[in-house]
Order: C-alpha cells, then sequence, then structure tokens
C-alpha cells in the first residue's frame, strides 16, 4: 500500500479527528482513580466519542471487544477494558484512543498515574513522553521516517529502558493503520524520505526493564516478558513545510 498524502481539505478533517479525540482523553484522564474499573474507563470514553458525533475506530477493529485499549502496568498494549479489573494505587494506566470523523480517524495514547507512584515508574513515563517529542523533532521534510526511529531511540537509551520492536506507529488517514510503519527502535535504512502532507501516528512503548514482550492468551493484551512496567505515549501528527503539527496535543 502506497503512503497517501492528504489534500488541503483531508488535513482540516483530520485536524478535527484529532481535536476531538483530545477531548475524549482529557474526559478519560480526569476519572482516573484508585477503584474504578478499567471498563468505567472504556465506557467513558465510548460516550465521549459516541457524543462527538463520532465513531470509535478501535471496536471491532480485527475482533476487538471494546471502544479503549486499557493497558495496566506490565501490560503494553491492547488491554482489553474489564468490569473485574479495578485500579489501585500505584497502578500506571495506558489509554489508547481512536475515533473516525467524517472518514478520517486520529489515533492517541497517554499513560496516566493511579495516585501516587514510585520514583522509578515516574521516570518511565516521563522518559516515554519525553520520547515522542524528541521523535518528531526530526518529522519534517527533508529528513528521513527513520530519523524519527533513531532520536526515540538515542534518548530512550541513554535511560537505559526497553523499546518494544514488535509493535511500531503508522501512516493514518481513512484507515487507522495505512502505511509506513514508524519503528521506535534504530533502523539501518533511512527510510523513505518525509514530505509535507503525511499523516503519521507515532507511539514509542516503553518498558521499565527488557524491549521483550508475550501475547495473552486473550489474543489481544500485550505484556512485558519480564512482567516489569510500559508506558505508551501516541499523537497523530502531520509532516508540514516546517516544524510537525499535532493533532490531537494543543
Ligand atoms: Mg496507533
Amino acid at each position: 500500500m502506497a503512503v497517501t498524502i492528504k489534500s488541503a481539505r483531508e488535513i482540516e478533517l483530520m485536524r478535527e479527528a484529532g481535536r476531538l479525540l483530545e477531548i475524549v482523553h482529557d474526559e478519560m484522564g480526569r476519572i482516573i482513580k484508585p477503584g474504578i474499573s478499567t471498563w468505567e474507563i472504556n465506557e467513558c470514553g465510548d460516550k465521549m466519542i459516541r457524543k462527538l458525533g463520532c465513531v470509535p475506530n478501535f471496536l471491532n477493529y480485527g475482533g476487538f471487544p471494546a471502544a479503549i485499549c486499557v493497558s495496566v502496568n506490565e501490560e503494553v498494549v491492547h488491554g482489553i477494558p474489564r468490569r473485574e479489573h479495578i485500579l489501585k494505587e500505584g497502578d500506571i494506566v495506558s489509554l489508547d484512543a481512536g475515533l473516525i470523523y467524517k472518514g478520517y480517524h486520529s489515533d492517541a495514547a497517554r499513560t496516566h498515574r493511579v495516585g501516587r507512584v514510585s520514583e522509578e515508574v515516574q521516570k518511565l513515563l516521563d522518559v516515554t513522553k519525553q520520547s515522542f517529542f524528541e521523535g518528531i523533532k526530526m518529522a519534517r521534510p527533508g529528513n528521513h521516517l527513520h530519523d524519527i526511529s533513531n532520536a526515540i531511540d538515542d534518548y530512550v537509551s541513554s535511560f537505559g529502558f526497553g523499546i518494544v520492536e514488535d509493535l511500531v506507529g503508522h501512516g493514518i488517514g481513512t484507515k487507522l493503520h495505512e502505511d509506513p510503519q514508524v519503528p521506535n527502535f534504530r533502523q539501518k535504512k533511512k527510510g523513505m524520505k518525509l514530505i509535507p502532507g503525511m499523516t503519521l501516528a507515532v507511539e514509542p512503548m516503553i518498558n521499565m526493564g527488557s524491549k521483550d514482550v508475550v501475547w495473552l492468551e486473550d489474543q489481544w493484551t500485550v505484556i512485558t516478558k519480564d512482567h516489569k512496567p510500559s508506558a505508551h505515549y501516541e499523537n497523530t501528527i502531520l509532516i508540514t513545510d516546517g516544524e510537525p503539527e499535532l493533532l490531537t496535543l494543543h
């Protein structure tokens, strides 16, 4: 599949898809506290997406049974929200959400603290978020796709955390997952040249311990092999003539 370059009209629709998704994330972020279930977070996000006149793009995607991926502690991504999974003080919870607005997708993830977390866990959250910003410093025309990957790797590796390699970022547009793939770890090849009008979901998934992950029996939930915590941070971005535009963060 070819990489799509969005027209001015398409960019406007993706901007709106991104702006609305940020509202959904803010709403979900507000209810995070010890004692709530991961299902309640899903319901909150699902309702907000529909209230905004949009459709959750993760629901039924490849059979995923919920609107929001809710991944706790050692769960890296694609955690299935459950009524019986209650958050407790000191947990971290990654919320990956996406929506469709007039045929265009947005995709973003945030990792939240539940109450107070250890210093070590806070460092993981900070480094994961900052690695996204280090990566997108390279997201400019004239640079190559893998300049983003290498910048994320350089930053994260300096802290000794593990970068998940089995899952990567992606192009996004009229489909949730479009070409190209956007790895978060060092690449031998340069990758394609970045061109204004490309829209990418850049999403470092960073483990406190080793980079290795395994899939649970439910076929969805990805956890760290060493059961140490993992964090996720993602925004949908637009390549412009200069600095990238963040479509899901204002
Ligand atoms: Mg994504």
